[in-house]
């Protein structure tokens, strides 16, 4: 039998529910999908929720893990913004419709056009919010600066038996010899990855890392890593790291001619993004100095705002330097036909 007491605890239950749900409705949220997973990240999601009261709820995975979690989800997806790390993973997703346009005067005054997807007048689809460069890294021992500080060198017959790389498909090559296809063109690139490949060491594995310490051990002369990974090891304190870096040497490709190439981190909408109004926040919040300040130092990179300087003492050591002015979005296009000449030059 149903009691007063019972009616009216259910009634108190009832009306908390109601009162949960309505504080659930007014609860802004972001879903963001991230391939990006450091410690300082934290702070920036954190510090976003505490400025505009939006909760965001992350999924964290890598970057094909991400685009693959997309296409599958389709229409149905939850994710309002996706953070990549590289311009060919960007443009493929922009060129499968994964990403929304966003038109932004805050953003477009703070990130500079060529770290930007093309704006073809609805605005660009991704925003680049960190840059890494990539660079060559040589064995002290034996190899020379001057005969490693042109990456159109890494082809040259006198460093034959001595070039260590990862796999020549892995998005930071890729978005590496789209640069060069713009550089040189269709055929100048094609020579010049058939003499990379015939100045090999042993066959493309591992990831930068493990270049890094090929070199430092001598079984490779020269390789070929992002900036934030030969950073991590400046800084690290493991007398392991400590070894490998006394070894190598670092050199930022190309300063007298088009200049390093430079790759991003960057963010975007979701094509089906729900929270729209959330998602256009965090992306320029990203922009600006403190946010910017959290990526780039999270993963030892530098910031995409001009504006916005770092005290790196591991990116500091390894000095200033010129990038190259190719826009991001044009090496991306190129990795199709990057890859085509890859699989005809036999670079694995
Ligand atoms: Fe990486």
């Amino acid at each position: 039998m149903l009691s007063l007491r019972s009616i009216r605890r259910a009634t108190v239950a009832a009306v908390g529910l109601l009162a949960g749900f309505s504080a659930l409705a007014q609860e802004q949220v972001l879903n963001l999908y991230s391939a990006r997973h450091y410690q300082t990240d934290e702070a920036l999601y954190a510090d976003f929720t505490k400025a505009t009261g939006i909760r965001i709820n992350r999924v964290d995975a890598d970057d094909a893990g991400i685009l693959a979690r997309l296409r599958s989800e389709g229409a149905s997806s939850p994710a309002d913004v996706i953070l990549l790390v590289d311009a060919a993973r960007l443009w493929r997703a922009e060129a499968e419709g994964l990403f929304q346009p966003l038109k932004s005067a805050t953003l477009e005054a703070r990130i500079p056009a060529k770290l930007r997807g093309k704006d073809s007048g609805s605005g660009s689809q991704w925003f680049g919010y960190s840059t890494r460069a990539r660079v060559v890294v040589y064995n002290k021992m034996s190899v020379k600066r001057e005969d490693v500080d042109t990456y159109e060198e890494l082809a040259d017959p006198k460093n034959k038996g001595k070039v260590c790389t990862r796999s020549g498909s892995h998005p930071y090559n890729l978005s590496l010899f789209g640069a060069m296809y713009e550089h040189l063109g269709a055929a100048g690139a094609e020579t010049w990855l058939k003499g990379v490949v015939a100045n090999m060491a042993r066959e493309p594995k591992g990831g930068d890392t493990d270049q890094i310490k090929a070199v430092a051990s001598g079984e490779c002369g020269i390789g070929l890593t992002n900036t934030y990974y030969l950073a991590r090891m400046l800084r690290s304190d493991k007398p392991e790291d400590r070894a490998v870096v006394e070894k190598v040497a670092v050199v930022f490709p190309n300063q007298n001619s088009w200049g390093t190439h430079v790759n991003i981190a960057g963010g975007a909408i979701a094509r089906n993004a729900k929270n729209r109004d959330a998602a256009v926040k965090f992306l320029e919040y990203l922009a600006s100095d403190p946010a910017q300040a959290y990526f780039a130092n999270g993963n030892n990179e530098y910031p995409a705002v001009p504006s916005v300087k770092l005290a790196n003492p591991a990116l500091d050591a390894m000095g200033p330097f010129k990038a190259e002015l190719i826009p991001i979005s044009v090496v991306g296009a190129n990795s199709v036909a990057v890859q085509q000449i890859l699989d005809r030059v036999g670079y694995k």
